[in-house]
């Protein structure tokens, strides 16, 4: 079987490593001439990611990118420790790293197997042949195969052409941005990631071994500004709005913020709660083109990472009709309640003074019961586990 993979981002090189391990032929069709850059800046990769990407032998040159971060702490604006959250069950946790960290070991390692990546191709048309497909690219090449899988993220091409009434993707109503700072506030452990629940906006800070301190902020947006007004923000305005938002907290957000050397920018974020389509028999959506999940959720790039493998194992198992439901049967319950359950969370994170009261009241409350994350996080995919029909 041939496989084209649309889209060079998390989910592409992955699911390009987890086919070529099912024994499929695959080509990666990346629009970008190079790997994408620090867009969002930096990122956490959870432990059912990296168990993913175990499942493909693929954890260790991204677990070598980052560093762990086995803690989770959060605070009121007030400077309370409201509780904490590990981010492993009896094991080592997450990791953090710079998003073009993750996009390069990624590369790396589909490139030393062999993969054959082709940037600067950027999907535009799919027909049906006979036996499968055939992509066409802006650049005017085409090329066929058994199967096309689009891991063109948020805004897909692949998402749009399945099902050309796809509702469009939904705003996340707070904007993003973030930073490495050149100081660590005295309180801060390395690994710890600390996130404030501050009176007007949120912000997290994760001292790092090389001596900054890696930290966003989600200034809260109740309306989706119009296009290209958050990155056409200076710095100095990123910079007096963070100052304003956190000078009634007990932060270090400020001094984080001014002791940042490089220029600030935004991000507005959007999610895909809901994709009627994910396959038609022979393209199949993975990663955010399937289901797009808010920042908050810090599950992306894992989720992209468990699709690959699970899509993979239903090729090698299934007829491919079969495997394209199996994959969607397994996949579309658990992912779209992580989307639904990133959206509350970053609508959450700057509720009005009533609000934000039985907030800090209630979150030590539930910390101390249960792990609200348990059940994202302990999710274990294993290669050989044979997939059938009736019950993948
Ligand atoms: C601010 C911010 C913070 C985040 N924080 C986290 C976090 O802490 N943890 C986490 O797990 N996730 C996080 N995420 C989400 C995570 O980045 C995504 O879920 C993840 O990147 C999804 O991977 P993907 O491969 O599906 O999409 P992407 O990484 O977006 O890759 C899609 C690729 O497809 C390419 N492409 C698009 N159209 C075409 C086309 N027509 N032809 C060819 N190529 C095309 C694009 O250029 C891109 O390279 C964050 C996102 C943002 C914006």
């Amino acid at each position: 079987m041939r496989a084209i993979v649309v889209g060079g981002g998390v989910a592409g090189p992955v699911t390009a490593m987890a086919l070529q391990k099912a024994g499929i032929d695959v080509t990666v069709h990346e629009a970008h001439p190079a790997p994408a850059g620090d867009v969002g800046a930096w990122l956490g990769v959870q432990v059912n990611g990296l168990d993913a990407l175990r499942a493909v032998d693929a954890d260790r040159p991204v677990r070598d990118a980052g560093f762990p971060t086995p803690l989770i702490e959060f605070r009121s604006g007030t400077g309370r420790v409201l509780g904490t959250l590990p981010t492993g069950t009896g094991g080592p946790g997450g990791i953090s790293l710079r998003r073009s960290d993750l996009y390069r070991v990624l590369h790396a390692e589909a490139a030393r197997r062999g993969v054959d990546v082709r940037f600067g191709s950027r999907l535009a048309a799919v027909a049906s042949t006979p036996g499968g497909v055939r992509a066409t690219f802006a650049d005017g090449t085409s090329e066929s195969a058994d199967l096309l899988v689009g891991a063109d993220g948020v805004r897909s091409t692949v998402r749009t052409l399945l099902d050309p009434a796809a509702a469009p993707p939904r705003f996340v109503p707070v904007l993003n941005t973030a930073g490495y700072a050149e100081h660590t506030p005295a309180d801060g452990q390395v690994g710890r990631l600390t996130m404030v629940f501050g009176r007007r906006s949120f912000f997290g800070w994760l001292p790092a071994p090389d001596g900054r301190t890696w930290w966003f902020a989600n200034p809260p947006a109740a309306r989706e500004p119009a296009p290209d007004a958050v990155a056409a923000r200076s710095d100095a305005d990123w910079r007096a709005l963070l100052h304003n938002l956190h000078a009634s907290d007990r932060s270090p957000a400020p001094a984080l913020v001014d002791a940042t050397p490089h220029p600030l920018r935004g991000w507005t974020t959007y999610d895909v709660p809901a994709v009627r389509r994910w396959h038609d028999g022979r393209t199949v959506l993975v990663g955010d083109a399937a289901h797009a999940t808010s920042p908050a959720a810090g599950q992306g790039s894992s989720l992209a990472m468990e699709d690959a493998v699970v899509l993979a194992r239903c090729l090698r198992d299934l007829p491919r009709p079969e495997a394209l439901a199996a994959y969607e049967r397994a996949r579309r319950r658990r992912t779209e309640r992580v989307v639904a359950e990133g959206f509350r969370t970053s609508s959450a994170k700057a509720p009005p003074a009533v609000g934000r009261v039985v907030r800090d009241l209630v979150v030590p409350l539930v910390l101390r019961r249960r792990d609200p994350q348990a059940w994202v996080r302990d999710h274990h995919l294993e290669w050989d586990d044979p997939v059938r029909a009736a019950t993948a």
